[in-house]
Parts: structure tokens; C-alpha cells; sequence
């Protein structure tokens, strides 16, 4: 059976074990104990491999590259493809949620009644927010670089500092003699290979780590009280995340000559990882392999865009925020002029590019959107109650839209080369 057949598999099996242990006195203390720690070991066995992985790869497909001015078209490339499906994104959700307004179903009623029951969880968001906010503008970019790499392995919220050292020491080795360089080439090489391989062995427990994951998820997902009564907003948000996933899908027909076919059945595995875990961060090593062996996306290439993308390219995250922070106007009757809507869709971009790989980051940098449009951030308790299972979703199309990049990337260079 393929992989993603497998993982499916356990998915579902963990949702439906779910549901049945909550019809069970003991049964969420059961999943608890004895389940929810197979999930756990899952995600850090993947998180174990996220900086090895970035490391390994990377020094070994810029090494390899034969002069900087290939790294710069790769760079220019994939910078500018982020931003652009970005900001994409971000328009396809305000769009969206002009034409729906789910903010028009929420009742007075039911709007005190969230900013009641969700005060405290949202108030302790706030704090984490404004701690960002007051660290200055330019801060992120202080971020990247590290001022001790073995520091920097240490936190995997820190994986653009690992990047860019990476980057730097592959580009040591190009400015080196041969007869110097090539130990290090075959080290990283053969670290890169050695790091293939240990993922090649998660892979095979991962619809067994998929099902303790879902299997938690369910059983400790908050009341469903207010599932219906959000029913509008969320599916304002998951139909925008499907129409981007149909995006990139198109784009990567277009733009990177593969078939559609081709692209979903290749990602699909890394998906449904995506969905059960919320971590672009933990998806890394399985977005990298699947983009090895089932997308063919050269080495230089795939180790480059994507662990990147993973860090700054979240356009679901930037859709939801989008979504989010206008579905938020419309409950407080606040009525958004074009150029508000503007700022929005700019602030939420920064924010999805600023926003770490690790479940409910986006949550957090939402609070900054809000906060940049004037927006009533007491209204983050709307949307709190739904964050994880959107959390799941918007994870799903980052990391669908990482492999896009590389696909597109990858095909843009060929023509460059074939054209000099
Ligand atoms: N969990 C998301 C990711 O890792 C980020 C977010 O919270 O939107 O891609």
C-alpha cells in the first residue's frame, strides 16, 4: 500500500478512536497515558531531525552549487515566488470574506458570550503578542543571524539562524581550493544521505504516530458548542485554503511542468503530517523527502526552498489572518475602508512571514494584525475556539505551497539555462 494510503489510514483510525474513547468514562484519560505519548515521540523524532536535516542539506546543495551567481537566481526566485503567492493568498481570503461576511451570523448574544468564556486564553495570547511587538521593527532581522550556531541548533523556532549558517558555510566551501573543499563536500554529503535514510525509518511509523496524534486531537478538542455557531467563518476560511491548494496545484502545471496528478499524489504524505501535527517545522523532513523522491525536485533546489519556505512562505496562515481579522470587523460592526483593507492584507503578510513554524504561531501574530487596523483585539476570542483545527488546515496548504515554489523554481532555472 503507498505511504499516503497508510497514513490516511491511521488518520482516520485515530479520529474515529477518538470519538469512541470519549463515550467512555476513562477513555480520554486512557488515550492520555497510553496514546498520546506515541504521538509525541512521533513529532519529536521529526522535530529531532528538522536542524540535522536543514544542515546537512543545505551546506551539501550550495557546496555543490559551481558559482554564487547560481545561488542568486535561486534566491531572487524563491523570495520573490514567497511574497508574491503571499500576498496572493492574503487577497484570495479578504475577497472571500467581503462576499460571505460570516461576521453577519454571529448574534450580540453569542459575541459576549465568546469574549466571556475565551478572556483569560486570549488575554495570555496578547501577552506573548506584545512581547514580539516590543522587541522594535528591525528585530526579525537581527533573528537571522546567530552569534553561536551551536545555540542556535538548540530551538527549533530558530531554524532561520541555522539557515543562514548553513548557507554561509556552503558558500565557504565553494571559495576554497578543491583539493581542500572536497572533505567537506563528501562529509556533508554523506550526513545529508545518513539523515535520508534515519527520515526513510520515521516515515515507516508515521501513520502509526498520525493516528496517536488524531486520536489526541479529538479527544481533548474543546467543547463543540461553538462549532456550528462558527460554521460560516470557518468554512469561509478551509474554502480559501482549498482554492489555494487548487492554486498552487494550477501553477505548478503551468509554471513548473508537472501534472497536477503528479503534485498531489507527491505531497500528499507530507499533508496529512502537516494536518495531524500543525508544525510546517515538523513536516520539514517529510516535505524534503517527499520533494526527493516523489516530486524529483533537484538537490540544490529542494534544500534551499524549502526549509525556507517552511520559516517565512505560510500563506494559509496569512489567508486566515486575513480572513480572521476582517470576520472579526464585521462582529464589532466595524466597517473597513478599502484602504484599511489594504493595510490588512500588508500586515498580515508580514506577520505569516514573522510567524514561527509551530502550532498556533499564527495565532499569536494575528494579535499584531488586529492591532496594526484597529481592530478590537478582545475579539480574538471569536475566533479562539476554532484555532487548532484551522491551525491543522492552514499547515497543510504552507507546506503545499513550499513544494509548489520548488517546482516552480526548479523549472524557471532550467529555462534560464537553456536560454544561456
Ligand atoms: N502552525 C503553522 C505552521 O507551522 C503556523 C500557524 O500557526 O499558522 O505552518
Amino acid at each position: 500500500m503507498k505511504l499516503h494510503w497508510k497514513i490516511l489510514l491511521g488518520l482516520s483510525f485515530g479520529v474515529l478512536f477518538g470519538i469512541l474513547m470519549t463515550f467512555f468514562s476513562w477513555g480520554n484519560h486512557f488515550v492520555a497515558d497510553f496514546i498520546k505519548p506515541f504521538g509525541t515521540i512521533f513529532i519529536n523524532l521529526l522535530k529531532l531531525m528538522a536542524v540535522p536535516i536543514i544542515l546537512a542539506s543545505l551546506v551539501n546543495g550550495i557546496a555543490n552549487l559551481s558559482d554564487l551567481n547560481e545561488l542568486k537566481s535561486l534566491g531572487i526566485r524563491t523570495i520573490l515566488l514567497f511574497v508574491v503567492t503571499t500576498v496572493f493568498a492574503v487577497s484570495v481570503g479578504v475577497l472571500l470574506v467581503n462576499t460571505i461576511q460570516p461576521g453577519n451570523t454571529i448574534s450580540p448574544e453569542l459575541k459576549e458570550s465568546l469574549i466571556d468564556i475565551y478572556a483569560d486564553e486570549t488575554s495570555s495570547k496578547q501577552e506573548v503578542a506584545s512581547q514580539q511587538v516590543d522587541r522594535g521593527p528591525l528585530q526579525f532581522l537581527v533573528d537571522i543571524f546567530p552569534e553561536n550556531i551551536f545555540d542556535a541548533t538548540t530551538d527549533n523556532r530558530r531554524m532561520l539562524q541555522v539557515i543562514f549558517f548553513a548557507i554561509m558555510f556552503g558558500i565557504g566551501i565553494i571559495f576554497i581550493p578543491e583539493k581542500k573543499a572536497r572533505p567537506m563536500r563528501e562529509f556533508f554529503s554523506s550526513f545529508n544521505d545518513i539523515g535520508m535514510k534515519l527520515i526513510d525509518f520515521i516515515m515507516i511509523v508515521a501513520p502509526y504516530g498520525v493516528f496517536a496524534l488524531m486520536a489526541t486531537i479529538v479527544t481533548e478538542a474543546p467543547s463543540l458548542e461553538f462549532f456550528g455557531a462558527l460554521g460560516l467563518y470557518a468554512l469561509t476560511t478551509v474554502l480559501g485554503l482549498i482554492i489555494l491548494i487548487g492554486t498552487d496545484t494550477l501553477w505548478v502545471t503551468l509554471f513548473g511542468k508537472k501534472s497536477p496528478w503528479f503534485f498531489l499524489r507527491g505531497i500528499a504524505p507530507a499533508q496529512l503530517v502537516a494536518f495531524s501535527t500543525s508544525s510546517s517545522a515538523a513536516t520539514l523532513p517529510i516535505t524534503i523527502k517527499q520533494a526527493k523522491n516523489k516530486l524529483k525536485v533537484q538537490d540544490h533546489i529542494r534544500s534551499f526552498v524549502l526549509p525556507i519556505g517552511a520559516t517565512v512562505n505560510m500563506d494559509g496562515t496569512c489567508l486566515y489572518q486575513g480572513v480572521s481579522a476582517i470576520f472579526i470587523a464585521q462582529v464589532f460592526g466595524i466597517d473597513l475602508s478599502l484602504s484599511a483593507q489594504l493595510g490588512i492584507i500588508l500586515t498580515s503578510t508580514l506577520a505569516s512571514i514573522g510567524t514561527a513554524p509551530v502550532p498556533s504561531a499564527g495565532f499569536i501574530t494575528l494579535v499584531i494584525v488586529l492591532a496594526q487596523a484597529g481592530i478590537p483585539e478582545a475579539g480574538l476570542a471569536l475566533v479562539i475556539a476554532l484555532d487548532r483545527p484551522l491551525n491543522m488546515c492552514r499547515t497543510v496548504k504552507n507546506i503545499t505551497g513550499d513544494a509548489a515554489v520548488s517546482l516552480v523554481v526548479e523549472n524557471s532555472l532550467k529555462k534560464s539555462k537553456f536560454k544561456s
